[in-house]
């Protein structure tokens, strides 16, 4: 599923493609891909691109009359510059043709899995007091005071904190293993549990991942793509995730994998070590 740093990538292709183009026509193949009312004209038929704006895995092509297009990405979302009239892949449900300096261009919204969606909204407002209210800070912006806060009373595990995304916007299943593995932090330790500085350490480390990943174009494991079609490298750099069965690169020991938050979840059972008062079982 993309995360934060795949969608990211998503965005800084369309900021640099797309802002300044003006959309010339919407084709939607497949209805139920487009949330709201239908009309072509809501997905900004005839409007130029102002700004592209990412929150967590969420983001918005707003246009320069404020109005709005929102992406979820689901399971396997790309949205992918193509030339002119080019030919549309599998799985492709909506593509628009922009036009910018009198060149044309098309933009594609692929989803094999169709987990994903968008949907226009009158104003950028719109989406911040109704859809975006609902989500925590932006994991690459979140303060390790925030996040303390928004641990407050939570007796599940860290891992399912991390993954829920009114507390944290933008992690998945990847960063999150990667994170707490960096951290030396069980996955099942209770959220409510961290002391301040295992927080802050777990806040930078996070970060500095997330960056990472975003100047490596993200990590592909399946489907990502950055919006210029590239696959992404992080990958390579994976500690843990996707790792298990194999030694752990700080200190040896065969790497586990359990469920935790109903997700595979894999981790060093050296350098991660739980007590027993601090476990909880989710
Ligand atoms: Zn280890």
């Amino acid at each position: 599923m993309p995360e934060l740093p795949e969608v990211e990538t998503i965005c800084r292709g369309l900021s640099r493609k797309c802002v300044g183009s003006t959309i010339v026509s919407v084709h939607v193949h497949r209805s139920s891909f487009v949330r709201g009312p239908s009309d072509p004209s809501d997905l900004l038929l005839g409007l130029t691109i102002a700004r592209i704006v990412r929150h967590g895995k969420q983001f918005v092509l707003e246009s320069v009359c404020g109005r709005v297009m929102l992406f979820h990405m689901g399971m396997s979302g790309s949205l992918t510059i193509r030339p002119f009239q080019s030919e549309r892949a599998a799985h492709v449900h909506v593509h628009w043709v922009l036009i910018h300096n009198g060149k044309k261009f098309e933009l594609h919204h692929k989803d094999p899995r169709r987990f994903g969606h968008v949907r226009a909204y009158q104003s950028m407002q719109i989406v911040r007091n109704s859809v975006w209210s609902k989500l925590g800070p932006d994991a690459i912006a979140i303060t390790a005071e925030q996040l303390r806060l928004n641990l407050l009373d939570r007796k599940f595990s860290i891992k399912a904190a991390l993954l829920n995304q009114s507390i944290l916007a933008g992690v998945g299943n990847i960063y999150a293993d990667e994170s707490l593995f960096q951290t030396r932090i069980h996955p099942l330790r209770k959220a409510n549990s961290l002391s301040f500085l295992e927080i802050k350490k777990l806040v930078h480390n996070l970060q500095i991942i997330l960056k990472s990943s975003i100047h490596g174009g993200g990590s592909t494991i399946q489907d990502h793509r950055d919006a210029l079609g590239s696959a992404g490298t992080y990958q390579k750099t994976h500690q843990v995730y996707g790792r298990h069965g194999e030694p752990c690169v700080k200190c040896g020991a065969v790497l586990r994998k359990i469920v935790c938050a109903q997700r595979t979840t894999v981790f060093c059972p050296a350098c991660q070590k739980l007590n027993r008062s601090n476990k909880t079982r989710t």
